[in-house]
């Protein structure tokens, strides 16, 4: 998704103090020192197989124990999901959390990062509700999203998990700029454009100052933008190796926005987590990325949202016109890429299309070729692995937080249950019942 841009015709300096963040504060409890979960069936995602009656024990934020005829101590609060099938909570690694499509151009025009910002937290909590208890998000303006992740690590704001991104690193008239305007038209929100290796070396500096877990990069042109190509690559193998290098020194890996099969080649030369996207991959593409054992990250549901909803929205024709053309070769390459054997991690674009919806993608991963249970442990055990979370989130072990959730039916039959999630734990505290 393209980060929304701010215009600023004159000059605008603000400076404001942020006070009283949220009415929500404090609205959930302290976690209860004991929990118990019944789970009538537990799913373990790192093989596929199911408990029966299953026990789950919690303290404080974390599983202590996970097994069968566990005693419950006295004084454990009991939930009891002895009708329902129960799993990690879900992890999405391709999201902006901060924002949320709207009118192409009053998106543009009108909107400040401020009206961006009062919002954000109404889609972190949706996200949370769906059973999404972790988030890699992806790219967002402002810095809005170090403060939304902080805002939520310190219990100001109910959400999941985050890491974040902050702007997207790109080429000047690449997919990360702001494109179809007069150049007299001065944007004056902070830009993530680099070119050459020392801006590209300095912008990932300054990016990791101000808050950033994870790097992002823009490897080729895009989809919801307006440059020409879709596919085109827009930095030199220099100037990739450069973004993973100087992240690398930082302690930070990069996901790379890339469709076209040039510039995913030079994203996985230099050495990044992820390939976002992957829509023209080639045979030499998905060879290199299981040979490197780089992560597929491919958001092969919100094509279908792109087509139906944002010519109303007000989108330039050509956007809609390059969706068209990557959206069936997309869910083809990903097909292609699962069944070479390329790793998998969950992740959707959620701010394409509305947060909250994000595991409508499930179904679709099973149409284009994965079993239920591959999709799911792209969303748990591999996703985890690819945040260089597995110590914490993923699955539901001792010593990891008790990040939990529930359905009635069996997602590893009818993948879609995972759209009807009824129970929701993150560290210990219910955010959803049945
Ligand atoms: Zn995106």
């Amino acid at each position: 998704m393209k980060r929304i841009a701010v215009l600023s015709l004159v000059l605008v300096s603000l400076s404001f103090t942020f006070v009283a963040v949220s009415a929500r504060h404090q609205e959930k409890s302290s976690p209860p020192r004991q929990v118990a979960i019944r789970a009538g069936t537990l799913i373990d995602v790192r093989d596929g197989t199911t408990i029966s009656n299953a026990i789950i024990l919690i303290q404080g934020d974390q599983i202590t124990q996970v097994g069968t005829g566990l005693s419950i101590p006295k004084g454990t609060d009991v939930v009891d999901l002895s009708g329902s099938t129960v799993l990690p909570g879900l992890i999405d690694c391709h999201t902006h959390i901060t924002s949320q499509s709207g009118n192409y151009y009053e998106d543009i025009f009108r909107k400040s990062p401020i009206d961006v910002a009062v919002a954000a937290h109404v889609y972190a909590r949706r996200t949370l509700e769906a059973g999404f208890t972790s988030v890699r998000d992806v790219g967002a303006g402002e810095f809005i999203d170090v403060a939304l992740r902080n805002a939520i690590n310190s219990g100001t704001v109910v959400g999941p998990r985050m890491q974040v991104a902050t702007l997207t690193i790109g080429a000047t008239g690449g997919h990360a700029d702001t494109t179809g305007f007069s150049p007299y038209i001065k944007f004056g929100s902070f830009a993530g454009i680099a070119d050459g290796v020392d801006e590209i070396r300095k912008l990932v500096r300054f990016e990791v100052k101000y808050g950033a877990d994870l790097i992002k990069l823009i490897a080729t042109a895009g989809v919801l933008s307006e440059e020409e190509s879709v596919g085109a690559p827009q930095f030199s193998q220099d100037e990739m190796n450069a973004v993973v290098q100087e992240a690398a020194m930082w302690g930070k890996r990069v996901a790379a926005h890339a469709h076209g099969a040039e510039g995913i080649k030079r994203a996985v030369r230099a050495g990044v987590a992820s390939i976002e996207h992957g829509s023209l991959i080639d045979d030499e593409g998905i060879a290199l990325m299981k040979d490197r054992g780089t992560y597929l990250v491919a958001d092969i549901y919100n094509d279908d949202y792109i087509i139906a909803e944002f010519s109303r929205l007000g989108y330039p024709d050509k956007i809609i016109e390059k969706e068209r053309k990557v959206g069936r070769a997309q869910r083809e390459n990903f097909q292609r890429a699962a069944r070479a054997g390329v790793k998998l991690a969950y992740g959707t674009d959620a701010g394409v299309y509305p947060h909250g919806w994000n595991a409508k993608q499930f179904a679709h991963m099973v149409r284009w070729g994965l079993t239920p249970v591959r999709a799911i442990q792209a969303a748990t055990v591999s996703a985890a692995d690819l945040l260089g979370w597995s110590d914490r989130v993923g699955v539901i072990a001792a010593g990891h937080y008790a990040d939990i959730i529930a359905v009635s039916g069996d997602p590893l039959k009818d993948v879609t249950e995972l759209e009807r999630v009824k129970f929701v734990m993150k560290g210990g505290v219910v955010y959803r019942r049945p």
